[in-house]
């Protein structure tokens, strides 16, 4: 395992010739890694013969100035977590990754005007700018996204459809601690009552899944129910519940696989959280 700074190096290292059988699998992430980013990890190790994972806090996707500051960094541990499984940790420097003279910044689609859009303007822009770089300066054969971060999934397949990216974009299903809230660099700054809260979460979203297999049909009503659990979770706020296809498309019957997402503050941390329900219909679209 090496730790690549510089972005002349990773590419480099990254194009040096290969053939089919010499496949990179890619995993970006922010750092102070958990068990969720190993999952990413361990998928892409299965796939492919190199695995590189990059650590870098994309100040572009925060959307303001104390997130970023309170974000947790945890470098030393994090390379010590990962560095038997992977083969380059490519941790580049900001001034590198947006020189002086950086200017342009991708606009993303129709995808991004709601849910985590409509709450942290400017996030996706920021993470599809630096996923596109990543990308450019690795070239993976694949790269692996966890479906936590669903509406980020869906942004970074677009992308990769719209600009002809030769990646393949690889969703991993979420890693929940036992007690069910997932997996998340934020949950570090949860105290251990508001932890116990945050559990509650993850059984609201499978009340609701249960609620939809057993017939019924209006995502409205749907919606209504999460929100209406999550306000009386102690120190919450909810940000959204959305119950939307696959796609992210609105529904106004239940008529195909789809997808429970939320945003909710426990006390100062906001957490996100989804749930994939299938319809049950035949020929839904996956
Ligand atoms: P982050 O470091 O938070 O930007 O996350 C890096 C990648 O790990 C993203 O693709 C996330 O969706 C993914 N990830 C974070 N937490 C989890 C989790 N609990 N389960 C699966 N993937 C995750």
């Amino acid at each position: 395992m090496n730790v690549i700074k510089s972005l002349k190096e990773m590419a480099k290292i990254a194009q040096e010739p290969s053939n089919s059988k010499n496949t990179i699998g890619f995993i970006p992430t922010m750092g102070a890694l958990h068990n969720g980013h190993l999952a990413l990890i361990r998928q892409a190790r299965k796939e492919n013969k190199r695995v590189i994972v990059s650590i870098f806090i994309n100040p572009k996707q925060f959307t303001n100035e104390s997130d970023l500051m309170k974000y947790p960094r945890t470098i030393e541990q994090d390379v010590e977590l990962i560095q038997d499984f992977v083969d380059f940790i490519f941790i580049p420097s900001a001034c590198e990754i947006y020189p002086q003279d950086f200017q342009l910044s991708i606009s993303v689609g129709a995808h991004t005007h709601d849910l985590e859009g409509e709450f942290r303007p400017g996030h996706f822009e920021g993470m599809a700018t630096v996923v596109l770089k990543l990308l450019n300066i690795i070239r993976p054969d694949r790269a692996y996204f966890g479906l936590k971060d669903y509406q980020q999934f869906i942004v970074v397949s677009q992308m990769v459809k719209d600009f002809n990216i030769d990646t393949k974009i690889i969703g991993v299903p979420t890693i929940r601690e036992i007690s069910g809230l997932a997996m998340s660099s934020r949950n570090t700054r949860l105290s251990d009552k508001e932890k116990e809260i945050s559990t509650r979460i993850y059984g609201i979203l499978q009340k609701a899944k249960s609620v939809i297999l057993n017939g019924a049909q209006n995502p409205q009503d749907i919606e209504k129910f999460v929100a209406s659990e999550l306000v009386k979770l102690p120190k919450s706020k909810v940000e959204y519940v959305a119950v939307r296809s696959l796609q992210l498309a609105k529904m106004k019957v239940i008529e195909s696989d789809m997808v429970i997402l939320v945003a909710v503050y426990i006390g100062e941390v906001r957490l996100i959280d989804n749930i994939i329900v299938p319809s049950g219909i035949q020929g839904a679209d996956h």
